[in-house]
């Protein structure tokens, strides 16, 4: 069975000053709330200047918290300005970092062949990528629920063969920061087609033991309806991961 994973994604929120006070009282939440982090798993993705803060603190502390970067560089070093390596995330002791947010194919202008790139340079450097994927509104009319989806996902996928640990986040791009999070049995539709993706892609056992979180206005009273749902293994969380109560009743979902 797949061990839940709760991330929240900061965007761009919170100072590395603010963020070393927010996962020291996030931790002691949780471990006060007798929270089984090894029954679900939580990661935050700060921005880039704050995890050194979050490596030192989590170390130091041995808080049992996963952190992770919210974009990484194709490349690994070279005249590439403003770009952050993979290889200085595992420095730092990343576990994770998200690939293809659909703020960054948007507003950054990331397209299937860059997300593609960043999920090889993550697996190089022995990162686990969070791939994200999801369909605009206009999408939605046009093509139906997962057809979008589905592409940008065998898309990140081209030219990979062997990666065994991968995590994949459906994030409708309507249900983003607006309060009108898909339906579970909207997310749970999609899900299944994006594990045949990854079937096909990268056979049975990968398929089966990928987590594919929701993420579009996930809160602390709508949680439980994605996690009841059988092809959905957790939430990546924006607006409600900056609220440490919010964030803590999501992550404690009764099903
Ligand atoms: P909200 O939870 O604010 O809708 O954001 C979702 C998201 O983009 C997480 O990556």
């Amino acid at each position: 069975r797949r061990t839940p994973l709760i991330a929240g994604n900061w965007k761009m929120n919170l100072d590395h000053l603010q963020a070393i006070a927010f996962v020291q009282k996030l931790a002691w939440n949780l471990k006060d709330a007798k929270h089984d982090f090894s029954a679900v798993e939580v990661a935050v993705f700060p921005p880039f200047t704050d995890l050194r803060s979050v490596q030192t603190l989590v170390s130091a502390d041995k808080l049992p918290l996963a952190y992770g970067a919210q974009d990484l560089s194709a490349q690994d070093s070279g005249a590439y300005t403003g770009e952050i390596s993979g290889g200085f995330l595992s420095q730092l002791e990343c576990q994770y970092v998200l690939i293809g947010h659909s703020e960054r194919r948007t507003l950054h202008g990331e397209d299937d062949e860059q997300v593609a790139a960043k999920v090889k340079a993550a697996l190089k450097h022995n990162l686990v990528p969070i791939i994200c994927v999801g369909e605009t509104a206009a999408d939605l009319e046009l093509h139906g629920p997962s057809a979008v989806p589905v592409a940008q996902l065998k898309a990140a996928l081209s030219g990979v063969s062997n990666a065994a640990d991968i995590v994949v986040a459906y994030e409708p791009v309507w249900a983003i920061g607006s309060g009108q999070a898909a339906t579970p049995e909207q997310a749970e539709q999609v899900a299944a087609q994006l594990r045949n993706v990854l079937k096909d892609t990268l056979g049975e056992d990968v398929a089966a033991r990928t987590r594919i979180l929701y993420g579009g206005s996930v809160k602390g009273v709508n949680i439980a309806g994605y996690m009841r749902e059988p092809n959905l293994d957790g939430a990546l969380v924006g607006g409600a991961s900056l609220d440490i109560d919010e964030f803590s009743s999501i992550v404690r979902f009764q099903k």
